[in-house]
């Protein structure tokens, strides 16, 4: 095999390749959606996350400073999961918490701690109280907030402007200036301004 090139334990028939797209794509691991670096099988349409090709064992997060998790390529037991990163069904890979039962999509795990739509750097957090500018809902998922606390966002409403904007990040952008895992598109154009008047009859 070649150095960018792995065997992959969910995909066995083929090898995986390192692979590079601007175009979002839906990893056949966690099932959620990715940008940027990945491993791919062209013969197939199979892709999948980096962190999904080459998994921890175990890892730790930050947010959780007690837990270990593990990883698991199919949700353990048999009651539904959910991310607790971006509320969002597990059903494939996941890093699991056997004493707290918490569940995190390997790419939820790896979430940058800090995002760049160009002009405002975007930072995680674990618990925001402001509403989401993208779906106007509060909720318990995990949140990236700019500095000056105007926007918030989930983190998977930031998923899905990803994949509702990903040719502004492709077009609107010199490439190659910082990695596209870490961008988001332009909030003052995809965001509604957030002391919006309410049209009158
Ligand atoms: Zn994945
Ligand atoms: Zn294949
Ligand atoms: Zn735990
Ligand atoms: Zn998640
Ligand atoms: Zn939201």
């Amino acid at each position: 095999m070649k150095y960018n090139e792995i065997s992959h334990f969910s995909h066995p028939q083929h090898t995986l390749t390192l692979d590079y797209t601007e175009t979002p794509f839906k990893c056949d691991g966690c099932k959620e959606v990715g940008i940027g670096s990945h491993y791919r099988c062209s013969f197939c349409d199979f892709d999948l996350h980096t962190h999904c090709a080459i998994p921890s064992l175990s890892i730790h997060h930050p947010f959780y400073t007690k837990c270990s998790f593990q990883f698991f390529s199919r949700p353990p037991g048999n009651t539904p999961r959910y991310c607790n990163a971006c509320e969002k069904d597990v059903t494939g890979f996941v890093y699991h918490c056997k004493s707290c039962g918490f569940d995190l999509h390997p790419c939820c795990a790896k979430l940058p701690m800090v995002l760049d739509d160009g002009e405002t750097n975007l930072y995680l957090y674990r618990k925001v109280r402001a509403p989401c500018h993208k779906c106007g809902r509060k909720g318990r998922s995990w949140s990236y907030r700019s500095s000056c606390k105007e926007y918030n966002l989930h983190v998977a409403c930031v998923r899905e402007m990803l994949v509702e904007n990903w040719h502004e990040l492709y077009f609107g952008y010199g490439k190659g200036i910082k990695k596209l895992e870490n961008r988001i598109p332009s909030l003052k154009n995809t965001l509604q301004t957030p002391h919006k008047r309410r049209k009158g009859k």
